[in-house]
């Protein structure tokens, strides 16, 4: 690339890659130092079922309260943690947290019937051999039902290593824990992971949903997204669901799960329980 783009371009291209390399390096540091001094936190966003407007779940999503920046979003640091073994930590913690935090969370939902939690799982997670008996440990230590608990993860990550994530995720399922396919649609997948993999949920991911109303191509991949996840017995909750016009569409096409900001924002546990119901302007779609 560099040498296309002319010799002196080469400099600056190595100056600005060494730049990132040095940032990167930082918020390793600071993250190795922020994990030791806990300073994660993590945020919930209800999963509603539209046509109670009950809330069935949450989504568990991970902050980082930076001594000098402030509330980090998972932008910020996930994608550097994940080129380290750092994610790995970090991931334990919002899944103790998790746990921790079910009780409190399902009393302010309403105390509705299989309240269940989602947790991701980054694919180093995947990989660790450990996974499943520290999930074990953490269940016990927590005393959580493993069934409180749904794992997501990406199609991206599970095309790494099919067979090896396949193993992981049926040993996890074997235990009781929840499965969903994170962001599907967007990422290296093929229709028969949807079968290989012992999934119970499916999510639509909120590329398409935010331009259900405008783009006809769009709103059909949906509602083949959600037939099949029905023909196959799966969930299916769309994220990323922004306005009133979005949840009729959806309703109208049977899926009726539904996590956006119209609903709610993420909140920390004291501000968990209340929807607002509010459409949110409209944000350039990014797929
Ligand atoms: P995700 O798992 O797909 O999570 C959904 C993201 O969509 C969240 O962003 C959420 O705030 C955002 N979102 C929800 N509703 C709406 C909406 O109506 N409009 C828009 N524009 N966005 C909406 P967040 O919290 O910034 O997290 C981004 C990503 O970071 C997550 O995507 C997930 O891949 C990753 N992440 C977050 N927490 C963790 C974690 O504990 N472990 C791992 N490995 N990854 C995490
Ligand atoms: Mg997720
Ligand atoms: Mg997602
Ligand atoms: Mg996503």
């Amino acid at each position: 690339v560099a040498k296309n783009l002319g010799p002196r371009s080469c400099v600056t291209f190595n100056e600005g890659m060494h730049a990132q390399a040095q940032k990167n390096l930082r918020t390793l540091n600071q993250l190795q130092k922020a994990i030791e001094s806990k300073q994660f936190t993590v945020h919930y966003q209800p999963i509603v079922h539209s046509p109670t407007t009950t809330i069935a779940g949450a989504e568990a999503l991970v902050r980082w309260n930076h001594p000098k920046h402030g509330l980090l979003l998972p932008g910020a640091f996930i994608p550097v943690a994940e080129t380290s073994k750092l994610i790995v930590p970090i991931g334990e913690f919002v899944f103790r947290q998790a746990c921790l935090d079910y009780p409190r969370l399902k009393e302010l939902a309403g105390s509705p019937d299989n309240f269940t939690l989602n947790v991701n799982l980054a694919a180093a997670q995947l990989n660790d051999l450990r996974l499943s008996r520290k999930i074990v440990d953490i269940l016990h230590e927590t005393q959580r039902e493993p069934q409180d608990i749904k794992l997501e993860v990406t199609e991206t990550d599970t095309a790494r290593d099919p067979q090896k994530a396949a193993r992981t995720l049926h040993a996890l399922r074997e235990i009781g824990l929840k499965i969903a396919l994170d962001d599907f649609g967007t990422g290296y997948s093929s229709l028969s992971r949807l079968i290989d993999l012992p999934l119970d949920t499916l999510k639509v991911d909120k590329c398409f949903v935010s331009e259900l109303n405008n783009n006809a191509q769009k709103r059909r991949l949906v509602d083949l997204i959600i037939s099949t996840g029905e023909q196959l017995g799966l969930n299916v909750i769309a994220e990323g669901v922004e306005n009133k016009t979005q949840v009729t569409a959806l309703f109208n096409m049977r899926c009726t799960f539904i996590q956006g900001f119209y609903y709610s924002r993420p909140v920390a546990v004291p501000q968990f329980g209340i929807l607002n119901c509010t459409n949110v302007p409209p944000e350039p779609a990014h797929c």
